[in-house]
């Protein structure tokens, strides 16, 4: 297995277009370069081989963070640390920014970008669990103009989105929260690459202890993260009634997964509470989220997702 970069040449358009007419034309041979945190460990330890690298850190406007149409839109090159700092974040999506705040180590997150951990789609990885939860969109520009597809569309499988030859993800935008609305992400990790990931998000009635909706999601343990529709079910109605359905639905939850190694686990955090009432902060430790071995085939050579070996809870919030 290489363990040196590969040759490569390095272009830099000026435009989205421009980036997408380049990526059209030379195919196969060349990918989209933006922050490289994956791109280049991939080419350097994974044998993936690339003639060209279009750096698209050079199209000004793709890394903002703003409100738009109600929503939160943010440029697909805004780095996991611009949107953990981002005010607008902080103030009205604080689960992302919790989130992001620990991903992987600071040099990671200095420089690899929303954009790129989404188009990756490497299974064990975070910001994709709590936007499914949060029902985020995606802006795509490709050489037939843009589109717009549902992240639940966009993520297909274990390194595998739903861009076409020259397509290139140009923001995800995020309906801002109703004054109801409260979201938690919680994984629980193996060195830097989390082995679980759960997001939960509800519309609550707060002087009626009342849950109007619930969205839950699990992810790094199934090939792209899943919703439990029966789960979300089990999840709505007065607060205590639902407090004694948390078992049920965490049973549910796991039957939806389609775990990665086929190994059914109840998501602990589900039945393990306090998902759903005050803030808390706790460390859990020990927690074995199972084993996952294999490789999807159209994952990159030698990516290889290791096996379990102990645990700890990294993200823990209920905003
Ligand atoms: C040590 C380590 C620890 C990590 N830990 C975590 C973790 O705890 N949680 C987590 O979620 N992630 C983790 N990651 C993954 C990290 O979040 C990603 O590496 C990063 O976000 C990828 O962004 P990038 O800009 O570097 O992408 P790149 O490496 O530049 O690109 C990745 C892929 O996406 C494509 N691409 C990039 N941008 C676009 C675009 N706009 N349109 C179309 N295609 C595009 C590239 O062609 C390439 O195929 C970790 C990574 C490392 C190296």
């Amino acid at each position: 297995m290489p363990t040196f970069l590969p040759r490569f040449t390095i272009e830099q358009p000026s435009t989205l277009a421009e980036a997408s007419q380049m990526l059209a034309s030379y195919g196969e041979d060349a990918r989209a370069y933006a922050g490289g945190t994956e791109l280049l460990l991939a080419m350097k330890h994974a044998g993936l081989r690339y003639e060209r690298l279009v750096d698209i850190k050079t199209i000004r406007g793709l890394e903002s963070v703003e409100e738009r149409d109600s929503s939160v839109r943010i440029g697909a090159l805004a780095t996991h640390l611009s949107i953990e700092r981002s005010p607008l974040v902080r103030n009205r999506l604080p689960a992302l920014a919790e989130l992001e705040a620990n991903v992987a180590n600071p040099r990671v997150r200095a420089t690899g970008t929303l954009g790129g951990n989404l188009c990756f789609a490497e299974p064990h990885s975070d910001p994709a669990t709590l936007l499914l939860c949060l029902e985020a969109r995606l802006e795509i520009a490709g050489p037939d103009g843009e589109r717009e597809l549902g992240i639940e569309e966009f993520l297909v499988g274990p390194y595998e989105v739903a861009l076409g030859v020259g397509e290139l993800l140009k923001a995800i935008t995020v309906p801002l929260p109703g004054p109801g609305q409260r979201a938690v992400y919680r994984k629980f990790q193996v060195h830097e690459r989390p082995m679980l990931g759960l997001a939960l998000v509800l519309d609550l009635d707060e002087p009626d202890r009342h849950i109007r909706s619930a969205r839950v999601a699990v992810g790094s343990a199934s090939p792209t993260p899943r919703r439990g529709a029966a789960a979300e079910k089990l999840l709505g109605g007065a607060l205590a009634q639902v407090e004694r359905r948390l078992d049920e639905a965490a049973d549910s939850l796991a039957d939806d997964a389609e775990l990665l190694d086929g190994r059914r686990r109840r998501p602990v955090w589900l039945s393990n509470r306090p998902p759903l009432g005050a803030p808390s902060r706790r460390r859990r430790q020990g927690h074995r989220p199972g084993g996952v071995h294999g490789r999807h085939p159209s994952a990159p050579d030698g990516v290889r997702q290791g096996a379990s070996q102990s645990a700890g809870t990294r993200a823990d919030q209920v905003d």
